[in-house]
């Protein structure tokens, strides 16, 4: 999805293709096409893409990815309205 940007070079999302399995879960998941697999293994295609909903890191089976939540978590958007950016944190375990 490259018309579909947020910010570029701010996002949190790591992967470390040395835990991959190549199960394709996170180019399943993800909603902006931001991973596709080579070799069996993931590899970040469009890293600015990623709006860190976190549905890539939910689903991976082996913990390859890391993300926090940011521009694309809407529920710790509001909660940083509501509650303050100290006291908001993501509820993606819940939410995505
Ligand atoms: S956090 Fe969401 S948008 Fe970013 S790579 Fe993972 S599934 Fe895609
Ligand atoms: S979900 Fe995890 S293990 Fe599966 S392909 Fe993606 S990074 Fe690799």
């Amino acid at each position: 999805m490259e018309n579909f940007r947020y910010l570029p070079g701010v996002t949190t999302l790591k992967l470390n293709e040395k835990e991959c399995v190549g199960c394709g879960m996170c180019q399943i998941v993800c909603p902006h096409g931001v991973f596709f697999l080579k070799n069996k293994k993931a590899r970040i295609y469009d890293l600015d893409g990623c709006m860190e909903c976190g549905a890539c890191a939910k689903n991976c089976p082996t913990d390859a990815i890391g993300v926090s939540p940011g521009v694309g978590c809407a529920g710790y958007i509001i909660q940083t309205w509501i509650k303050g950016k100290n006291a908001a944190a993501c509820s993606s375990v819940e939410c995505c």
